[in-house]
């Protein structure tokens, strides 16, 4: 990221000498969670406006997915496609990297894309190997959804990215956190299981001008190549909206969340989150359906 950043300046450089730039953001096949890379070309969007460098910049974006930020389901793709159209960024869906040329990038339906910038979000693996313990085809710890102990070693637990669940997020890190906390208590004492990890994401992406929040209660599908989904039946609690209070929502988990790590105290606990939590299920009420 410090590098984009690096590269973001030169660029901005160049487009002010009166140079016409081309920034291609690519999402490449087995890239699971691309909902960061959108977040980029928005807030990038935005800052060239703010630049007075946007004239000078053509913006596309490619994926691979059939729709956009596909695991989250058809609304999310909805904004995402207007968004596009009022800021003038150009997005196609289904385009399968197959080379990425020195300054082209080479899709499998034979189209062809230059660019002077190039940011993409490469198919993630797991950083960490652990041998011996049950992986999947990334490398990402085998886990039992709900406690996320790891198959085959209940005593070893897998909360977070390094855990089998396709959407990396801290959000869903935090609920899965939780749900070990609760599942070692429990053997410890005669506490129920009560709160086993149920994904439902929730997630603020920052446009700079504006932000969109999500909430989507997802589902495992056993596909590999769309691993989750949006629940069928999920009805009014799979919300969306886009607005520029959520911008604050996002400034004060950014307060919140290192101010309770600091302390040594859980996310998902205490008066601070209580207060966090019927503030957000507000701002949910008036500001998303
Ligand atoms: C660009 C981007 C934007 C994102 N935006 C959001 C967002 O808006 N909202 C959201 O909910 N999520 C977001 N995410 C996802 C979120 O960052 C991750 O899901 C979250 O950080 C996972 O937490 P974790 O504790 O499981 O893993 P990490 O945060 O990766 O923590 C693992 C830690 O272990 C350390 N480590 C690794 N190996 C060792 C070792 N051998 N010994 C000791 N330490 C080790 C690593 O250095 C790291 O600090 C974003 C991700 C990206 C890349």
């Amino acid at each position: 990221m410090a590098e984009l950043g690096i590269r973001l300046n030169q660029l901005k450089h160049r487009a002010r000498r009166g140079s016409s730039e081309k920034v291609l953001f690519l999402v490449p096949p087995n890239n699971k969670c691309s909902g960061p890379l959108y977040e980029i070309v928005f807030m990038l969007e935005t800052w060239a406006r703010r630049e007075g460098i946007r004239d000078r910049l053509d913006i596309t974006y490619s994926t691979y997915e059939g729709t956009f930020i596909r695991a989250f389901g058809p609304r999310l793709h909805e904004v995402v496609t207007e968004q596009f159209g009022e800021r003038g960024i150009h997005g196609h869906t289904n385009e399968v990297v197959t080379d990425v040329l020195g300054d082209a990038v080479r899709y499998s339906n034979g189209t062809v894309r230059d660019f002077d910038l190039l940011i993409s979000f490469p198919p993630y693996i797991a950083a960490v190997p652990y041998p011996g313990l049950s992986a999947d085809d990334r490398g990402f710890l085998k886990t039992q959804l709900e406690s996320r102990q790891v198959i085959g070693c209940e005593d070893i637990y897998a909360p977070g990215d390094g855990g089998d669940f396709p959407v990396k997020q801290a959000f869903l890190a935090f609920l899965q956190a939780d749900a070990v906390a609760e599942h070692i208590s429990m053997k410890f004492g005669d506490s129920k299981f009560r709160h086993p990890f149920d994904p439902v994401s929730m997630c603020m992406m920052e446009m700079f001008d504006t932000a969109t929040f999500a909430q989507v209660p997802l589902r495992l599908t056993g596909e590999p190549d769309r691993p989750v989904e949006v629940r069928p039946d999920a009805g009014e609690d799979y919300k969306v909206g886009v607005s520029p209070l959520w911008r604050l929502g996002k400034k004060l988990l950014g307060m919140y969340l290192p101010m309770r790590f600091n302390a040594g105290e859980p996310f998902h606990a205490g008066a601070g989150w209580q207060l966090m939590d019927v503030g957000l299920k507000g701002m949910s009420g008036i500001l998303a359906d």
